[in-house]
């Protein structure tokens, strides 16, 4: 494995694109890639661990971080709040780690004010019916909130053209080879 240099690399895309999916397996690929715990105010779904999913917080604690100054970014997606901890990134960013954001387009844009230099990349699927599929098949939410996540859906996708890379995920094994070379591309420059 070749040594990383310190990367942000920030993933976003429709919820049940692939990108949870993708990114455990690029960081099979590439296991010097760091992965921030991001924090929540949504409760955890059965099997997630508190400070390894996410850092699952109550409304008042995460409004009391974001006051204070706590997040590099945050935002209201699907009517819950999800943020990243400076704490998260700093240590692991000074560390030499190159580090992978799966975070939302409303994060993704306060990431790249606040570090230009990080990479965006935008996960799309092949097409709203796959997405549904792969949504309603991963089986984690209820008909109406994969209705909210479908509606979000296109207006997610229509930020796609601010990204630096835009990625398919159709062939999940083409996807993930192709994940891996725009990581290494953008890790030698
Ligand atoms: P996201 O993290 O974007 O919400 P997930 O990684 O959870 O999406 O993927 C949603 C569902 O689609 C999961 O059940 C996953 O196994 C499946 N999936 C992901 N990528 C592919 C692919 N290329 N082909 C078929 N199924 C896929
Ligand atoms: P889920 O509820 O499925 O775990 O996550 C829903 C969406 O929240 C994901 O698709 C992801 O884009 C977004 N998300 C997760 N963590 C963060 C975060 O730290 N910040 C922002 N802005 N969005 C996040």
């Amino acid at each position: 494995m070749s040594r990383l240099t310190s990367k942000l690399f920030v993933i976003s895309g429709p919820s049940g694109a692939g990108k949870g999916t993708l990114v455990a397996r690029v960081r099979k690929e590439l296991p010097g890639l760091g992965l921030t715990v991001s924090a929540t105010t949504r409760s955890p779904r059965p099997g997630e661990v508190d400070g390894v999913n996410y850092h699952f917080l109550t409304v008042e604690d995460f409004e009391r971080r974001v006051a204070a100054g706590e997040f590099v970014e945050w935002a209201n997606v699907f009517g819950n709040c999800y943020g990243t901890l400076v704490s998260e990134v700093e240590s692991k960013l000074a560390a030499g780690t190159s580090l992978i954001l799966e975070i939302d387009v409303q994060g993704a844009l306060q990431v790249k004010e606040r570090f230009p230099e990080a990479v965006l990349i935008f996960i799309k699927p092949p097409s709203d019916e796959v997405l549904r599929e792969r949504l309603i098949g991963r089986g984690t939410e209820t008909p109406e909130v994969v209705e909210v996540r479908l509606a979000t859906a296109q207006r997610e996708l229509a930020f796609a053209d601010r990204y630096d890379e835009v990625l398919i995920n159709d062939d999940l094994d083409e996807a993930t080879t192709e994940l891996v070379r725009i990581i290494k591309k953008h890790e030698r420059n």
